[in-house]
């Protein structure tokens, strides 16, 4: 434990952002980096408990708090607290493949769990993280590693964070590795999905070509199940591990959704960062500027809208969300460890009340009809909603009629989560699913061990494909995993 009293001196500090209105001028990081000085400070408030929550996925009362990674949260600040900043480096590193990605966007589990968010506020550690995981990178801390070579070849299909962590990790075990991609540049969600102001693109970029001078090979532009089969992947190398995300999105069906100016978060927000990546135009239809906007559906996708929204000089912006607000404060029957389920304001939010004046998220809030003139959409009719028990007991939304409001929108951007892998896809390539749309893959121990194999000898699945839609940071657990059991097989 780096200082005794630290926990009882220092404040909670998070890293600044950068003014609004400078920010929303580009799509740099919202976030300034943090001073040495101030992460010596915020590392002091660790209590280096004897029992520390922070740091392994526990499961506590069904669900899962702390790091899924199990990064040595409390050594690593006790290490940051005392300056020794590449040792700090060297052991997030030692658990965590990516730390400089989650860093920038990880909900930050282990804080949820951190002791002293039950007497206080939790540490600050996703800025110890990202500071530490920024500089360790910079100064080229993190090296290529290549270890004898097994003679195995592995296909990763998808390189999304699961995919990423599965080849780092088989490489790392000395399999040769080749990633296949569909889109022109590997990322995944981290690419095409989040924006850059929340993870610039030279982060994936430099940790790519780490991978590279791995001897991590990528091939983009290719399909599996259009471009090359499973089974010409199957008889080209020794195993397969399928990463190709939980994408199957969830559409709007109202009266006119089909209109011209509907269209996904994922349509909106990938053409954006293309645009920002390749510095062409971005298709007119597509632009915010000056527009009406209407995001459906919260979360981090319908931030990331709202956000880009107002970077492109949207006109107005209003999010709805058919969910209760969460409360400021933990209710209840959501005690410390557990995750805190409560309201938060995130850079989208800030920015949007600044532009606009206003909260502009509305809860318990839908969508009932789309306007349209000629093919385009002009507004939507809007309805409040009531959340009721139905008959089997599950809680669902009731219309309220009488709340039925028309609005205008020029832009409506629909974020209204995923409903698992694409099924089209899923039969191409011939994998089973279960009934939530994930892939079928074998049952893991209570240690977590195994649980990637598919009915198919020789083929795995990670991520969000065998997990459902999640976070970034189990996507990298679920690789590190995944690459286990294939190495298991690959030396069977
Ligand atoms: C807009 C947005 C914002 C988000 N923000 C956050 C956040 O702030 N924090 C957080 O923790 N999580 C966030 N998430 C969730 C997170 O990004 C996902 O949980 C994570 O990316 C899942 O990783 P994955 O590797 O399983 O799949 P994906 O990231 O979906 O990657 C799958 C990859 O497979 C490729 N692929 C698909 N089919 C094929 C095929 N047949 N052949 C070849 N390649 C194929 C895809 O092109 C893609 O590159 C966000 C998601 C979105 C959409
Ligand atoms: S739970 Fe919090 S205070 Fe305790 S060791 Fe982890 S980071 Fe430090």
């Amino acid at each position: 434990m780096g200082k005794t009293t630290g926990f009882m001196e220092y404040d909670r500090a998070e890293a600044a952002h950068r003014p609004v209105r400078e920010r929303i001028g580009d799509y740099d990081p919202y976030l300034l980096p943090s001073s040495e000085a101030d992460i010596r400070t915020q590392s002091a408030r660790c209590m280096d408990c004897g029992v520390p929550f922070c740091h392994a996925a526990l499961h506590v009362a069904g669900t899962s708090i702390g790091c899924p990674l199990g990064t040595l949260i409390p050594e690593i600040n006790d290490l940051a607290y005392r300056g020794d900043w590449e040792m700090a480096y060297r052991r997030l590193a030692l658990r965590h493949p990516f730390p400089e990605i989650t860093g920038r966007v990880c909900p930050a589990l282990c804080e949820g769990s951190c002791v002293e968010g039950n007497y206080s506020e939790p540490v600050a550690i996703k800025d110890i993280e990202r500071t530490l995981a920024t500089q360790g990178l910079a100064q080229g801390l993190s090296r290529p590693r290549i270890p004898a070579p097994t003679g195995k070849t592995v296909a990763v299909v998808g390189s999304g964070p699961s995919g990423l962590a599965t080849a780092n990790a088989l490489s790392l075990l000395g399999h040769r590795v080749r990633v296949y991609e569909r889109e022109d540049r590997p990322g995944g969600f981290l690419l095409y999905g989040i924006p850059n102001m929340k993870l610039e693109k030279s982060i994936i970029d430099a940790r790519c070509a780490l991978l590279t001078a791995q001897g991590v090979e990528f091939c983009c532009n290719c399909e599996i199940g259009t471009d090359r089969s499973i089974e010409q992947l199957k008889a080209e190398h020794d195993a397969v591990v399928v990463c190709i995300g939980a994408r199957q999105q969830r559409r709007m069906q109202v009266p006119g959704s089909d209109a011209q100016g509907v269209y996904t978060a994922i349509e909106y927000l990938t053409a954006t960062t293309r645009q920002l990546l390749d510095g062409t135009a971005l298709a007119a239809g597509l632009s915010a500027e000056g527009r009406e906007v209407i995001v459906v559906g919260g979360g981090d996708t319908g931030t990331d809208c709202i956000a880009t929204a107002i970077r492109q000089g949207a006109a107005n912006v209003s999010a709805l969300e058919i969910m209760p607000a969460l409360p400021a404060e933990r209710a209840a029957d959501n005690p410390w460890p557990l995750w805190p389920r409560v309201r938060k304001t995130d850079y989208g939010h800030e920015e949007a009340l600044e532009v606009f004046g206003r909260e502009v998220r509305e809860y318990e809030t839908t969508v009932s009809e789309v306007l349209q003139d000629a093919g385009r959409c002009i507004g939507i009719v809007s309805v409040q909603v009531r959340w009721e028990r139905d008959g089997s007991g599950r809680f669902t939304p009731v219309e309220l009629p009488e709340t039925a409001a028309t609005r205008k929108a020029d832009l409506i951007l629909t974020a209204m989560g995923f409903t698992g892998v694409e099924p089209a896809l899923a039969a191409k390539l011939g994998l089973p699913t279960t009934p939530r749309g994930t892939f079928q893959a074998s049952e893991g121990d209570a240690l977590g061990r195994g649980g990637f194999a598919t009915p198919v000898p020789g083929v795995f699945v990670a991520g969000d494909a065998r997990r459902g839609p999640s976070l970034v940071v189990w996507a990298f657990q679920e690789g590190i995993r995944a690459a286990r059991e294939c190495d298991k097989y690959l030396r069977r």
